[in-house]
């Protein structure tokens, strides 16, 4: 048989390596939830509202009372890697906000409709846009693209609206709008524990049986755990603290006592005031409760770590939700033996009471 001859190579169109980008950064509504919530923390704001619809498929809205954006940024907004938090890559090592790559907002103009209103404390109206494409996109066939005065409080409303609607692959791969809004109020409830002097709700549009998630942005720590996690763990929760200059990193949080055992681990982690996942920790921490929790036991876990960013390497990967830093094995042999020192010290007091 002959050869077949080669086929010659041309460059992917802009617009398809801008979706297959933003399908990477954004696999499911989560993901796009994540970002817009860091946003408005970045901001600065203390209250902070959640509506969704579909498990967030058709609607995803997040209002904020933060700083806002100036009119004359809304044109750039949605371009990638346009930010207002980093500036030279040797920046990346000081930075103190969660985004720092300007990707998110462009991401989700190309996978869905995305309508942003916003207005700063200057400002004496809201105003208005449309994306589409990482651009100012008009609303309807005919309409101006140009932002447009509206009536609004200060800060910023995000409305994506039929996220995947161009990417029908994606789309199609979601069976369940209630796993998705699980996975949404999973992710709200982490940032509604850490984000203390910050009110959170998060509700179904349409919805008027009240908010799935709702806490005073007067609420503390425990408050949130209470109002979130219930009062089975709250009622056993132990404040945890632990720091070393060697390794640059604080750890302070809540971490359940040994009367306390559930099904499944809990674990609410942050690192410099992000969520993310380890299953370094999580494995190391439930080996240390295992000596302490009866057979097939699991604890809960709120831990929130500071380490100075110049030793943490974030930029593994677009949705930098893998993190990686320095004497990671010594840090988290510090967490364990102060879960462990707690656990033991319970553990006296009880055996004590029961004695005496
Ligand atoms: P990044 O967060 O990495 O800068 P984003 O695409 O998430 O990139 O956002 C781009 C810019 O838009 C931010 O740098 C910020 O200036 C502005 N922005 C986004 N969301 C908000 C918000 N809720 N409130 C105020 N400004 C915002
Ligand atoms: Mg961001």
């Amino acid at each position: 048989l002959p050869l077949p001859a080669p086929r010659r190579i041309k460059a992917l169109a802009q617009d398809v390596v801008n979706k297959i980008a933003a399908g990477e950064i954004i696999v499911a509504p989560v993901h796009a939830l994540k970002e817009l919530i860091e946003n408005a923390v970045d901001a600065g704001s203390t209250a902070l509202e959640v509506m969704v619809k579909d498990g967030g498929l058709k609607l995803l809205q997040i209002t904020d009372n933060g700083h806002g954006i100036d009119k004359e940024d809304m044109p750039i907004l949605c371009e990638r890697f346009t930010t207002s938090k980093l500036k030279a890559f040797e920046d990346l090592t000081s930075i103190g906000t969660y985004g720092f790559r300007g990707e998110a907002l462009a991401s989700i103009s190309h996978i869905a409709h995305l309508k942003v209103t916003t207005r700063t404390k200057g400002s004496s109206c809201a105003w208005e846009a449309h994306y589409a494409d990482g651009k100012l996109a008009s609303p309807k066939p005919g309409q101006s693209a140009e932002p447009k005065p509206k009536a609004g409080r200060q800060g910023t409303q995000i409305t994506v609206e039929d996220l995947f609607y161009n990417v029908p692959s994606r789309r199609r791969a979601f069976r369940s709008s209630s796993e998705e809004y699980a996975k949404i109020l999973e992710l709200v409830g982490k940032y509604a524990v850490h984000c203390v002097g910050v009110s959170f709700s998060c509700k179904k549009a349409g919805d008027n049986s009240g908010s799935s998630v709702s806490v005073p942005a007067s609420a503390s720590i425990k408050d949130r755990i209470r109002q979130l996690h219930g009062s089975g763990v709250a009622s056993e929760l132990v404040s945890l603290k632990t720091e070393d200059d060697r390794w640059g990193f604080k750890c302070n949080g809540w971490i359940s006592n040994a009367n306390y055992s559930a099904k499944r681990t809990g674990m609410l982690l942050f690192i410099n005031h992000r969520s993310v996942e380890s299953a370094v920790i999580k494995k190391s921490v439930e080996q240390t409760y295992s000596t302490f929790l009866p057979k097939g036991g699991h604890p809960f876990f709120y831990l929130s770590l500071e380490i100075e960013p110049a030793r943490v390497d974030v930029n593994v990967h677009p949705t930098k939700r893998e993190v990686h830093f320095l004497n990671e094995d010594e840090i988290v042999a510090m967490i364990c033996d102060e879960i462990r020192t707690s656990l033991s010290k319970v553990d006296t007091s009880r055996s004590f009471m029961t004695q005496s």
